[in-house]
C-alpha cells in the first residue's frame, strides 16, 4: 500500500456534560483526526485520543502532534509498509508515544479495510454483530451522579461506571447502591489509592461491584497483585497495561482478573488484538475503555469490541452522550443496551466533512514525495 498524503486536523468540541475525576474536569475536548490518503485517493481515518493535559497518561494533543509531524509520518513515508500489521513494528523503533502511534496505525487499518471492501471488524477477526454498551458517569456529587445514572438507564444502558476516590467512595457508592440495587456498576479510581488504603478498598466489597478499575499506581502491577489477594471485588487494570508484556506480567502475578483495552493507550489495533488474544487464551475477560472520544475513535472501538473476548460491556456510548453533533454519521445509537457493528467497508461510518471543518483548529497536510 502506498500512502500519498496524510492530513492532520486538530479539532475542538465542547462536551454536552462536563466530565470529572479526582484528577480534574474535562469540558472542552481537543483531539487529532488523521486522514491517510493513498495514491488512488482512497482515505482512511484515525484519531489521537490524548487529552490536552497529561492527567491520564503522559501524552497530550501537542506532544502527539509533535511526534507525528517530526517522527512517525516521516518514518512511514521513508520506509513504507505493505500491510497495516507492519506499522506497529515500524513505529516500535521509536519509544512509547502510544496514542500518537495508535492514531496513525488505526487510520492505516481503516484505509486497508476500505481498499479491500471489508468492514474493519471482519478484517481484524470480529465475531459479534452487536456489542453491549456501557456508560461512564463523571460527576462531582452523589446527587448529580444519581441524576446522570437515571438518565442513562432510561436510555437503555445496562452497565454504569462511576469514578471514585478516597473523597468519593464508601458513602458515595452506598447511596448509589441504595437507589440502584440491581444495576451492574463498576468503579474506576484512576490510581487514587495506595496500598495503605487496603481496608478502605476492602469495605467496598459489600457493594458487589462488577470490578474496581486501576485503584493503585498508574504504572504499577506488583502492588495491585498484593491488593487483589485481599479483595473480593475483581481488579481491572487500565493505565498499567500499555504493552502485551505488561498484560502477561499482570496476569502471571495475579494483579488483575479483567483488563480494559484501549487501542489508543496500547499503540493501536495490532497490540490491542495481541492483548485480546493473550487474554482469551488466559481466560481473562476484556472490555473496551473510552476516552471521551470523537466519532472516528468510537467507530474503531466498535470494531475492536466485536472481537470474541470483549464479553463485558465497554465504555462505548451513543454519540449524543457526548456531542451536539459528532464528526461522523450515522450517529452511534444504543438500542436495548446494544450497538450494532457496521458492515460497510472500513470503520463503517462516514466522516461528516462539513462538521469536521467547522471544528478544526489547525490543519496540516504532508505529502509523500
Ligand atoms: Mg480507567
Amino acid at each position: 500500500m502506498k500512502i500519498a498524503k496524510i492530513k492532520l486536523s486538530v479539532i475542538g468540541m465542547t462536551l454536552k456534560t462536563s466530565f470529572s475525576t479526582h484528577l480534574g474536569t474535562v469540558r472542552d475536548r481537543q483531539g487529532i483526526i488523521i486522514e491517510v490518503i493513498d495514491e488512488d485517493g482512497v482515505s482512511g481515518f484515525g484519531e489521537v485520543v490524548a487529552f490536552s493535559s497529561p492527567w491520564y497518561t503522559e501524552e497530550t494533543v501537542q506532544t502527539s502532534l509533535h511526534m507525528l509531524k517530526e517522527f512517525f509520518i516521516p518514518l512511514l513515508f521513508a520506509e513504507g509498509i505493505q500491510h497495516p500489521s507492519e506499522a506497529n513494528l515500524l513505529f516500535s523503533r521509536l519509544k512509547r508515544n502510544f496514542m500518537a502511534k495508535a492514531g496513525l496505525e488505526m487510520a492505516i487499518w481503516d484505509l486497508y479495510a476500505m481498499r479491500s471492501g471489508q468492514s474493519l471488524s471482519k478484517l481484524i477477526g470480529g465475531t459479534m454483530n452487536e456489542i453491549p454498551s456501557g456508560v461512564v458517569v463523571g460527576a462531582n456529587t452523589v446527587v448529580e451522579a444519581i441524576k446522570q445514572m437515571e438518565h442513562h438507564l432510561e436510555n437503555g444502558y445496562k452497565r454504569v461506571k462511576v469514578k471514585i476516590s478516597p473523597q468519593f467512595d464508601y458513602e458515595y457508592l452506598k447511596e448509589i447502591r441504595r437507589i440502584f440495587p440491581y444495576v451492574d456498576i463498576m468503579a474506576d479510581a484512576n490510581s487514587a489509592y495506595t496500598l495503605e488504603d487496603v481496608d478502605r478498598l476492602k469495605a467496598l466489597d459489600e457493594f458487589e461491584l462488577l470490578m474496581i478499575e486501576q485503584p493503585l499506581g498508574h504504572d504499577d502491577i506488583i502492588e495491585h497483585a498484593k491488593l487483589q489477594s485481599q479483595l473480593k471485588t475483581p481488579i481491572c487494570l487500565d493505565e498499567s497495561i500499555v504493552t502485551l508484556m505488561d498484560a502477561k506480567h499482570a496476569v502471571e502475578l495475579g494483579s488483575c482478573v479483567v483488563i480494559n483495552i484501549k487501542a489508543g493507550r496500547v499503540g493501536g489495533i495490532e497490540t490491542a488484538k495481541s492483548i485480546h488474544d493473550f487474554c482469551l487464551a488466559s481466560k481473562i475477560p476484556v472490555w473496551c475503555g473510552g476516552m471521551l472520544e470523537f466519532g472516528i475513535s468510537r467507530a474503531h472501538n466498535i470494531a475492536i469490541a466485536s472481537l470474541p473476548n470483549f464479553t463485558i460491556a465497554g465504555d462505548i456510548s451513543a454519540s449524543d452522550r457526548y456531542w451536539e453533533e459528532d464528526i461522523t454519521f450515522p450517529e452511534v445509537i444504543v438500542k436495548d443496551g446494544m450497538i450494532k457493528v457496521p458492515t460497510g467497508a472500513g470503520i463503517g461510518f462516514e466522516v461528516n466533512r462539513r462538521r469536521l471543518k467547522e471544528v478544526t483548529i489547525i490543519e496540516e497536510t504532508f505529502t509523500n514525495n
